[in-house]
Order: structure tokens, then sequence, then C-alpha cells
């Protein structure tokens, strides 16, 4: 018998757009090819091309999206948010329940210091934040 999961209830979550997550730091936001492919047709772009001016290698063959000079997210406008919001990537979708903040109590707390909707608004059940964690998108870090 497996160990108890800690969330067993559950954990609360809505976004509350602050875009604190897509903003102001240089970090990885993985994608696929599958959503490469998508972010391409969206802009109307050569999936080439598209790799050429928005994405960058970051090793081990894993490509992540660029940042802006200032940092944000070369997808996020202050004003409106996520610009592709209905094509992000995997690893954008399943935020804030990555293997890095749901393994344990504390690394959750932790999360929330810089995401102001954990812990706010709806219940998500115990077994679709598994399943999220398990396919995260992510590289594993927090
Ligand atoms: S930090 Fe959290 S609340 Fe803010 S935009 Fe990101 S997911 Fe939403
Ligand atoms: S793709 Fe959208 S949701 Fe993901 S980091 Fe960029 S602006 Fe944020």
């Amino acid at each position: 018998m497996g160990k108890e999961l800690w969330y067993k209830d559950g954990l609360c979550f809505e976004c509350l757009q602050c875009g604190s997550c897509c903003s102001g730091f240089s970090g990885t936001v993985r994608v696929s090819d599958v959503e490469i492919s998508a972010l391409a047709h969206r802009l109307g772009l050569p999936e080439a091309d598209f790799r050429k001016h928005y994405t960058r290698v970051v090793g081990g063959g894993v490509i992540s999206l660029i940042e802006k000079p200032n940092k944000d997210c070369i997808f996020f406008e202050r004003e409106r948010g996520c610009t592709v919001y209905e094509d992000r990537p995997r690893q954008c979708r399943t935020w804030p329940f990555w293997r890095s903040n749901v393994y344990s109590p504390h690394a959750w707390k932790r999360g929330a210091k810089r995401c102001p909707g954990m812990n706010s608004g709806h219940l998500h059940p115990a077994d679709l934040i598994k399943e999220m964690s398990e396919d995260d998108g992510s590289l594993g870090a927090g």
C-alpha cells in the first residue's frame, strides 16, 4: 500500500492574475514539439521561424520559451497577461501542482509565497493534483 498523500483532501488554487509567475525573473518555460507546433500555428509562423525567434535550447535537448529584456516571458504583457493562454505550455497549465510544490506541505507553503493564488479559490481533488504533478511539463525544479 502506498503512502497516504499529505494533500489527500485536495488543495485550493485559483489564479489571481497577478502575473508574478510569468514576469520579472529568468527561468525555463519548457515547450514540447507539439506545443511549439500549436504556438507557431497560432502566430501564423513556420515552426522553424518560431523556434528561431521565440525559443532557446537550455541543455539536454530541452527547449524553452525566451524572455523579453526585462525578464518577462516573451508572451506576457503587463496589461493583458498571457497572450497565448489557450496554447500555453503544459508547464504553465499544471502550475502550481508541480512535483516541486506538492512533494511536501513545506514545499507548498514555500511556493505560495510567490503565488498568491495558492490556497485561494476552488478545491482541486487529490487525484487530479497527483496526475498533474506526475506529468507537470517542468524540469522538476522549483
Ligand atoms: S503567481 Fe499564481 S496567482 Fe499570480 S499569475 Fe501566476 S498562477 Fe496566477
Ligand atoms: S506562456 Fe503564458 S502562462 Fe506561460 S509563462 Fe509565458 S506568459 Fe506565462
